[in-house]
């Protein structure tokens, strides 16, 4: 087998110790003579890996007590429309922080449910993306809940804190960030997110919600999407999706293997600070984040010259690192570095780098 790096956003790489072990376990797992996906979610086995999942989830995020965690259908945009129609009963509007494409997503998704506030986006300073001062935003003390984005995947931009909303729920998509750094979950009214970059295969999600906010649905909420409903049947009120929850599971084993996201935290943080070192010394690339809200997950960076876009990615291709090709509505390059990518392999991106400006610059 030819050994790549994946810098791909999502779905992205698993950690190869987590892939070996599916691999091992694939047509026989624990001795029951079948694969997991072969295996009724209701049987004992299964019931107790969903268990075991949970509780390593909550062990690796510290999650209280008094928050549900659920493991649902749908994705990351699954809830795009699952928030506004089980939290209706909170308020007929949402405020809404605008930093980037997923969060603008959820805007336009939301609006079909309830009337969706923008109280700030992000704006272009010197050619620099950063958000507005804080005394300008327009929060409304009466909405239902406040949603943003820690870290859009898209464009790069990654907030480290939690906006001050004066009591009212606070909601975040974190699809790219969740389990990439320590987070105190008494912040958060409810967290969110596709499992496909920090978690496991796409297609499932993870909500931790508050219980306070589970029983707040409209009447018409379809049943697989009701917290109430998934919270009280253990996320199997229906079938869930069980081999990408067995492959969830297997993520956090290795999580907490790796001593917790203490560590990968700090490992992320080096991976992250390697790599943009790399962009801010060398001549030919750069990134236009403001440098507080620049992503320790996605890293996007333009060439001076975008003619040498396609070599750059060609040549990047040819050595072994793959899926850089930044997203369409921002070009350029984007390398995503979750957690499973080793320091190895952003190391060999910064020299690749470092020898394509050589060669062209
Ligand atoms: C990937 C992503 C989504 C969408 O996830 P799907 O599983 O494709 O629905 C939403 N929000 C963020 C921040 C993401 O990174």
């Amino acid at each position: 087998m030819s050994h790549v790096f994946n810098f791909s956003a999502g779905p992205a790489m698993l950690p190869t110790e987590v892939m070996l072990k599916a691999q091992k376990e694939f047509l026989d797992w624990q001795g029951h003579g079948c694969s997991v996906m072969e295996m009724s979610h209701r049987s004992k086995p299964f019931i107790a890996l969903a268990e075991k999942a949970t509780n390593d989830l909550r062990t690796l995020l510290s999650i209280p007590k008094d928050y549900h965690v659920l493991f649902t259908h749908g994705g990351g945009r699954g809830q795009f429309s699952a928030v506004p129609m089980n939290l209706a009963l909170l308020g007929d509007s949402a405020d809404h922080l605008v930093t980037g494409s997923w969060s603008k997503g959820a805007v336009k998704e939301a609006n079909n449910y309830q009337q969706a506030n923008v109280v700030a986006q992000t704006v272009v300073e010197n050619n620099i993306i950063t958000l507005p001062d804080r005394s300008t935003w327009s929060f409304n003390p009466d909405a239902a809940y406040f949603h943003f984005c820690p870290n859009e995947t898209v464009d790069g931009f990654e907030m480290d804190w939690v906006p001050d909303t004066q009591g009212v729920p606070v909601v975040a998509d974190m699809s790219s960030t969740i389990l990439s750094r320590k987070i105190d979950i008494n912040q958060y009214g409810l967290i969110y997110g596709g499992a496909q970059k920090n978690i496991g295969p796409s297609g499932l999600s993870v909500v931790i919600v508050h219980e306070s906010l589970i029983d707040k649905a409209r009447d018409d909420t379809p049943s697989i999407l009701r917290y109430d409903l998934i919270a009280k049947n253990d996320s199997m009120y229906n079938t869930p999706p069980t081999f990408a929850w067995y492959l969830a599971g297997l993520v956090f084993e290795w999580l907490l293997e790796q001593g917790g996201v203490d560590n990968i935290e700090a490992a992320n943080k080096q991976k992250a600070e390697l790599l943009y070192g790399a962009i801010d010394n060398l001549d030919l690339y750069s990134n236009n984040i403001a440098s507080e809200y620049r992503s320790r997950m996605n890293v996007p960076f333009h060439l001076a010259d975008p003619t040498l876009d396609g070599m750059f990615l060609q040549q990047a291709e040819q050595a072994g690192l793959k899926a850089l090709k930044g997203h369409r509505s921002v070009g350029g390059m984007r390398a995503s570095i979750y957690n499973a990518m080793p320091l190895a392999g952003v190391q060999a991106l910064v020299n690749f780098m470092k020898d394509f400006e050589k060669r062209n610059g």
